[in-house]
């Protein structure tokens, strides 16, 4: 493909495990589809610690800093190293306050068929800001532990209207707003308050309703279809985005973007797979999907279109698959595939 418009600078991070092996295939991928990107490719996790003694090392960070724009495989924080998660590191450094979660359906024969829905998942506040504690009693250090949740005003609003503009920019009809607000009245209470002010804003464009999060569970389950966009608080969108990822067929085909003011990072939902890592025949979809979730990102939509159908005919048309879906395919076979497949432009 030809690619008429400028270059787009993009750190690369091939990650651990089965990181590189995927990475390699998705870069192919896109050279072929002519995506804009040139890539800066830095190490993080177990590799960065081996090239600059840091999961995250400051020359990665420095050209995140400077792209403002990452596509990153699966990166292991070793445990007992001392080291903070690289995610969290990564979502602190970079005020990354929106986790999008799209689970869409894209091969026949699993549990659901058609499913296609979006969750935004709050990404600094709530109960993972982790203020914890104990109190001792009679001894016992750890009789009673506490923990402090934070949903600020600004903070919902937000990822509220984040997730109302990309339901508006994607033209999705609904954005669904789950809380726990019946109980959790002034933690989960602040973000459904919040919502009231912020939909009417979308009114004739977006439609909206809320939801408490053990019935969406429950919905997620016998009726996923009734849903399109998700939006929620930080605990409940980590629970439900891999429930989401489940009626889908697992973490395997599962993208994920992490977006902020200062950048957006795109990475696969799994992780490093040490168990079939360097066999080369890990699934590169998930991604492959993240990478089409950047194409999105930086307004290159029919790169991305194209790219969704080239994996669709590949999968479905050609029955191109890799183990984990049932084929038989190696990493790059189905690469391959995916590439005979691209649309002209
Ligand atoms: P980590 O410690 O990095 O989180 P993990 O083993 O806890 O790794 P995953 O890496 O997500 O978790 O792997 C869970 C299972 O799913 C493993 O059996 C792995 O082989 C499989 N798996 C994960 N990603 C893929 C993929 N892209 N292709 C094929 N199988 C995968
Ligand atoms: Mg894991």
């Amino acid at each position: 493909g030809q690619d008429t418009q400028g270059a787009i600078p993009a750190t690369l991070i091939p990650g651990d495990g089965i990181g590189p092996e995927i990475t390699r295939a998705v870069v192919a991928i896109l050279e072929a589809l002519g995506a804009p990107f040139t890539w800066d490719v830095q190490q993080g996790g177990l590799a960065g610690i081996e090239a600059h003694g840091d999961p995250l090392p400051g020359v990665t960070l420095d050209s995140i800093r400077r792209t403002r724009l990452a596509l990153k495989g699966p990166l292991t924080t070793p445990v007992g190293g001392g080291f903070r998660s690289v995610n969290v590191r990564l979502r602190e450094e970079f005020g990354l306050y929106a986790n999008l979660r799209p689970a869409k359906s894209m091969v026949p024969g699993g549990r659901y068929e058609d499913i296609d829905l979006v969750i935004v998942r709050e990404n600094i506040e709530g109960l993972y800001v982790a203020f914890e504690h104990y109190i001792p009693i009679e001894g016992d250090p750890h009789a009673v532990a506490i923990s402090s949740g934070v949903n600020t005003r600004a903070g919902s609003r937000r990822i509220l209207e984040y997730a109302f503009d990309y339901a508006v920019k994607h033209g999705r009809k609904k954005v669904t707003v789950v809380h726990k607000a019946n109980v959790l009245k002034a933690l989960t209470g602040i973000f459904l308050e919040t919502a009231k002010e912020v939909a009417p804003r979308y009114a004739g464009r977006v439609e909206w309703d809320d939801r408490i999060v053990d019935a969406c569970a429950m919905q997620l389950v016998l009726d996923p279809w009734r849903f399109d966009v998700i939006v929620t608080t930080n605990l409940f969108g980590d629970i439900l985005s891999d429930q989401a990822a489940g009626l889908i067929g697992g973490l395997g085909m599962a993208p994920g973007a992490n977006i902020g003011a200062d950048a957006a990072i795109f990475e696969a939902v799994h992780g490093s797979a040490p168990d079939i890592a360097g066999k080369g025949i890990a699934n590169p979809l998930a991604m492959l999907l993240a990478a089409g979730l950047m194409l999105e990102h930086v307004g290159r939509q029919p790169l991305a279109a194209r790219l969704r159908v080239a994996v669709d005919r590949a999968l479905n048309g050609d029955g191109i698959r890799t183990r984990d879906l049932g084929g038989s395919a190696s990493t790059m076979d189905f690469a391959e595939a995916v590439i005979r497949r691209l649309p002209e432009a």
